[in-house]
This record gives C-alpha cells, sequence and structure tokens, in this order.
C-alpha cells in the first residue's frame, strides 16, 4: 500500500488513481480544544497521552493545561495565552469546553486567523470565511439561540470587551462549529476534545462513507476507502454518524446538527430499513427476522421465511415498551464505561422479543459487551461479542474500520478465552481493515494490533504443537476453524 503522510494535501493525487488505503487528504488543526475532564492525561498541544514514556508537565502559569515536552507547550502558546492569563487571575472559574472552544476560536481570528488557507488541491482551499455557519437555521432555533446566550457569561470573563463579536457575527462563529467541528479521537480512538480543520470540512457526509477520517497525534488524516480512477472530490464522503441506526434516527441526527437530510444509498434502502425494527420469529424452528411497525396497530405480518403466524397478542405493545426503555438508557449511555447492571437487565428483557439484527438489539449488546470487558468477565465478553458479530457486520460493512475495531476487540476477548487460532484469524481480518481506514502508521495498527498478532501467533503455533505431541482433543487447526466460520457468517448473510 502507498503512504502518502508525508506529501501536503494541496499535491495529492491529482488527476490520479487512488487506491483503498491511500491518503487522499492531511489536514492542520485550526483549532482545538482537550475536553476540559482529560486535562492531565493528554497533551494540550500534540494529544499524546500520558505514560511512563512520556510524562506530562503542568503549564506553570496557571496550572490547569499539560505538556509532553518544551516545544508543544510554545507551539501551543498562541492558543493558551489568554485563557492562562484569565485562569492565572481567577483560580476557580471553571467555564464551559463550548465557551472555551470559541473564545480560542475568536482569538485565533483576530489574530490572523481569517487570513489563513489551507489547500486540498490544485483547484481547491478553504478559509474560515468558507465554512457553512446555517446562520438563517440557527438564528430560527430557540434551542440554539438560548444555548448560545447561556455562553455569554463564561464568553465575557474570556474576551475583553471589544474582541466579544456581536450578536450576528457571534452566532455564525457558533454555527460554523456546530455544522464543521470534528471529535478528537486518541490513539484509541476514544473521544478526546474537540477541533476544526479547515481542509477536512470540505467532505460532505454520506452514511455508506467512501472515506475515513483518522488522527496522528493532532494532524487529521482522510484515507480513501475505495479505488478511485481518478478521485472525484466532488463525491467524495465520510460519516458523520453511526451507521448502525435507523434511518429515522440519522435523519433527525442530521437535521438537528447538521440541518440537512441524506439522500443516500442506504437512505433509500427500504429493505435494511425494515431489518432494523424486528423481532424474531414465533416458530420454534425458524430464527428469521420478522419486521414489526412500532407506529402501526393491529397483528403482526406473517414471517416471510417460514410463514409462521403464531406471534404473541401484546407482541407489538411488548415490543414498543422494551424499545422506548432501550431508547431511554441510550440516551444516558456513557459510551466508554456503560453501566453492567443496567445493560445486563436491558439485554434480558429484550431476549425473548427483538431479533438480534434489530439496532435497539444490537446497540444495548454492544453496551453490555463494553461493560462486561471493562469488569473483565471474558467469558461472557465472548458469547456476547458472538451474539453482536453478524450485526456489526450487516450495519457496518465488512471492510468498514468499525467492523475491523470490533474484529479487534472480538479477537482480544478470544485470545482471553484462549481461543487463539479464532483470535489469529480476527486479527488478520482486522489488520486489512484497519491498515485501510487507519493506516499502518496509526499506533492502534503498528502498537496494539500487531502486538497482539504476536501473541495470537505464538499462542497457535504452540498450541498446534502440543496437539501433534500429545494428540489433545478439541483443538483445531486454524484453518479448520476458518471454514467453520466462514459458514457462520455465509448463513447469517443468506438470513439478512
Ligand atoms: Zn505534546
Ligand atoms: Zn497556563
Ligand atoms: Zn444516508
Ligand atoms: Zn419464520
Amino acid at each position: 500500500m502507498r503512504d502518502l503522510a508525508c506529501v501536503r494535501a494541496k499535491t495529492l493525487l491529482a488527476k490520479k488513481a487512488v487506491k483503498r488505503g491511500d491518503i487522499i487528504l492531511t489536514s492542520k488543526p485550526f483549532c482545538t480544544l482537550l475536553d476540559s475532564s482529560l486535562i492531565g492525561c493528554y497533551c494540550e498541544y500534540c494529544f499524546g497521552s500520558a505514560r511512563k514514556d512520556r510524562i506530562l508537565r503542568r503549564c506553570r502559569d496557571c496550572g490547569r493545561a499539560w505538556y509532553c515536552s518544551d516545544l508543544c507547550r510554545e507551539l501551543s502558546q498562541p492558543q493558551h495565552q489568554r485563557e492562562c492569563a484569565v485562569f492565572r487571575s481567577l483560580p476557580h472559574f471553571t467555564p464551559s469546553d463550548y465557551a472555551r472552544f470559541l473564545a480560542r476560536l475568536i482569538h485565533k481570528l483576530r489574530d490572523g486567523g481569517e487570513e489563513i488557507v489551507e489547500k486540498i488541491d490544485e483547484k481547491r482551499s478553504r478559509r474560515f470565511r468558507d465554512l457553512e455557519s446555517h446562520y438563517r437555521e440557527v438564528r430560527e432555533s430557540e434551542e440554539h439561540r438560548s444555548y448560545v446566550e447561556s455562553l455569554l457569561p463564561d464568553l465575557r470573563v474570556l474576551l475583553s470587551p471589544d474582541s466579544l463579536p456581536q450578536p450576528r457575527h457571534l452566532l455564525t462563529i457558533y454555527g460554523k462549529v456546530l455544522v464543521n467541528s470534528f471529535c478528537l479521537l486518541d490513539d484509541r480512538l476514544t473521544p478526546i476534545g474537540t477541533s476544526i480543520y479547515l481542509g477536512a470540512s470540505i467532505i460532505d457526509h454520506s452514511c455508506v462513507a467512501n472515506a475515513f477520517v483518522a488522527f496522528l497525534g493532532n494532524k487529521l488524516v482522510v484515507r480513501s476507502l475505495v479505488d478511485w480512477p481518478d478521485l472525484d472530490w466532488s463525491r467524495v464522503r465520510i460519516s458523520y454518524l453511526d451507521a448502525m441506526d435507523s434511518r429515522q434516527h440519522r435523519q433527525s441526527y442530521l437535521y438537528q446538527h447538521y440541518f440537512f437530510s441524506c439522500d443516500c444509498r442506504l437512505c433509500r434502502d427500504d429493505a435494511r430499513e425494515r431489518l432494523t425494527s424486528t423481532v424474531t420469529c414465533g416458530s420454534s424452528v425458524c430464527d428469521a427476522a420478522v419486521y414489526l411497525d412500532e407506529t402501526a396497530d393491529g397483528g403482526v405480518d406473517p414471517c416471510q421465511a417460514c410463514g409462521c403466524t403464531s406471534f404473541r397478542d401484546d407482541l407489538r405493545q411488548e415490543y414498543r415498551r422494551l424499545a422506548a426503555l432501550t431508547r431511554t438508557h441510550l440516551m444516558n449511555l456513557n459510551e466508554e464505561n456503560p453501566e453492567l447492571e443496567v445493560w445486563r437487565e436491558v439485554v434480558a428483557s429484550q431476549e425473548e422479543v427483538f431479533h438480534p439484527l434489530n439496532v435497539l438489539r444490537a446497540k444495548a449488546v454492544d453496551a453490555l459487551l463494553t461493560a462486561t470487558v471493562n469488569c473483565r468477565g471474558w467469558h461472557s465478553a465472548l458469547a456476547l461479542a458472538k451474539l453482536n458479530h453478524s450485526a456489526i457486520r450487516h450495519y457496518y460493512g465488512a471492510s468498514h474500520p468499525t467492523y475491523g475495531l470490533f474484529l479487534l476487540k472480538l479477537a482480544k476477548i478470544e485470545l482471553c478465552n484462549m481461543a487463539f487460532s479464532s483470535a489469529l484469524q480476527h486479527l488478520q481480518e482486522a489488520e486489512k481493515i484497519l491498515e485501510a481506514g487507519l493506516g499502518s502508521n496509526h499506533p492502534l495498527v503498528y502498537n496494539d494490533l500487531m502486538w497482539l498478532l504476536v501473541q495470537a501467533s505464538e499462542e497457535t503455533r504452540v498450541q498446534i504443537q502440543r496437539s501433534l505431541m500429545f494428540g489433545e482433543r478439541g483443538v483445531q487447526h486454524p484453518d479448520q476453524e476458518l471454514r467453520h466460520d466462514q459458514t457462520h457468517h455465509s448463513t447469517n448473510r443468506a438470513r439478512s
């Protein structure tokens, strides 16, 4: 695979073929902010995490920013110096992150940021003024207007009276942040902050993305997920949302956050949409997904696979109750640290009703899986990961980096359960997918994934040797296990 990390965006691949995994754009940060809950855990400039070989040191003046080196501290000064002075004089002042981000951005624009241009190729470039603000929609939205008003007390402290923009200009800047900001991710792809990248903001959304955004420190890198005989920027798309959701949910999210509705292939796929809201067939010999329209009345339509009509009378009411319960918990979900007991209960209550490909089921199982892994319940985690495998593959697609991340997680769980050869197979599959989406120079690939691959290969080799020497039963050759799993996948695909 070609790695073009060192090539500037402006010279990238104009009228050249692009292969899956190639970098099509690199973008430098225009404005960034580390979440205040993570202060001290990451360098404020390069976003390297605190660890044994990367000791962070506090800003000597305010004590509220941490840096991994003198260089990072120096480079961060234009962004930090004014809020540093404010924090020094008001040690107990804790402004909201949104207000801090806006204040940094307003200072940046006053310090010559309006003139900064980022080139995408020979024909395209972006300045801050080019970013879409959706001013009219923001102004007409009571919710957005009152939110901006709620930020004013913090902004008045962070900005001098002459640098606080007029209401109309402030609303424009807020609108630009709202629709153009990126969520910063660390090496493990955990959200850690907010950022504006001028060049990357040119890329529009599709629920079926053909490009993927990753971060290398504070640099944003966009890689192609498809082959292009001749790269056409007008057709490059990234996804602004989680593809494992119903069309209605995706559309309302896009409108609420970005003021547009999506008309991509996925959004026009009615069969896929029906699958998001399904129950398991009522027949004891059939496990097909049967569509259930929550908003309709009357009985459930017969199963299209076996013709079964024997569904319980209160199925629709029960479905609505469970769907509402799941949605309530999803709204309060802490993605990094879901509550084990809550999600165990949700998943158990769905058991008899929801089909594994129902999105509310898949999301609930995913939350429980994370909670179980966090508690190191490796045996239960393996059962949950296997349960959700086909849903994740179905909703993200077999070559999407999110599916690659799932395979990585599955393989880690398998290693903990000493299922070495299937861990090896899943890691090899994950490697191909993640190299294309994140690049072989991403720490998650060259560090985490490679280390697990070495471990899985070594353990598999030892296991096979042992089975040859002692004739241990139950140890399969990796190829045998591979064939078994492939059969499993094709069965699932046929069913979906
Ligand atoms: Zn640093
Ligand atoms: Zn400081
Ligand atoms: Zn769409
Ligand atoms: Zn059936």
